[in-house]
């Protein structure tokens, strides 16, 4: 399995076709078995199978699919999720705020199980991430520091109430993860209209 994201300098992956294309071909893996979304910031679960085109949710969990096949998540401050179940990729969440206020991790799991482990990509990070209150009263006091959200943190704690221990969450450090400090991420927040390809490749 790979897990990566795309900078800055690799393009806009905003466009679904655009994207699935040229994952396709750093991957070697079919098109129609590159599963995306279309991210709605919702609760909504799909899952990925044959001739699954682009669902209108923000969690994929993979049916009943042999590998090779990709899951992409497309960001650009929101954290991108990659499930691991003994050793391979079942789904891939789209969390932004408003998926893990409303419950897209709880909603993943009843359809992975909790043995699983979460690694989670470059976001936004609680520094800059300011918040109004009708965002903050959605997350648990442990992932708020004042008006500032932790989406990771968040992650843990909601993990952990559905039976994830939080070593089993993991947030992939590169150099620098937050989108909005470091050049090679686009930002939304930051003014980008662009975004990134968050992928995981099942060989
Ligand atoms: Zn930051």
């Amino acid at each position: 399995m790979r897990l990566g994201i795309t900078t800055v300098d690799s393009g806009d992956f905003k466009d679904p076709k655009i994207a699935r294309r040229l994952l396709s071909s750093l991957s070697a893996i079919p098109e129609d078995k590159i599963f995306l979304m279309n991210q709605v910031h919702s609760d909504k679960v799909a899952i990925a199978e044959e001739g699954t085109s682009l669902p209108k949710a923000d969690a994929l969990v993979i049916g009943n699919l042999k590998p090779p096949y990709a899951c992409v998540v497309r960001v650009a401050d929101c954290m991108p999720l990659f499930i691991i179940s003994d050793g391979v990729l079942v789904g891939c969440v789209h969390a932004g705020w408003r998926p893990l206020a409303g419950g897209i991790i709880q909603n993943t799991v009843k359809l992975t199980g909790s043995s699983i482990h979460i690694y989670a990509g470059p976001h936004i990070c609680y520094k800059c991430f300011e918040v109004g209150e009708e965002v903050q009263e959605f997350f648990p006091p442990a992932s708020r520091i004042g008006n500032r959200i932790s989406l990771f943190n968040a992650l843990e704690k909601i993990s952990e109430s559905v039976g994830i221990k939080a070593s089993d969450v993991l947030l992939l450090k590169a150099k620098g993860y937050c989108s909005i400090e470091n050049p090679a991420y686009f930002s939304h927040r930051g003014g980008d209209n662009k975004r990134m390809a968050a992928f995981a490749f099942q060989y």
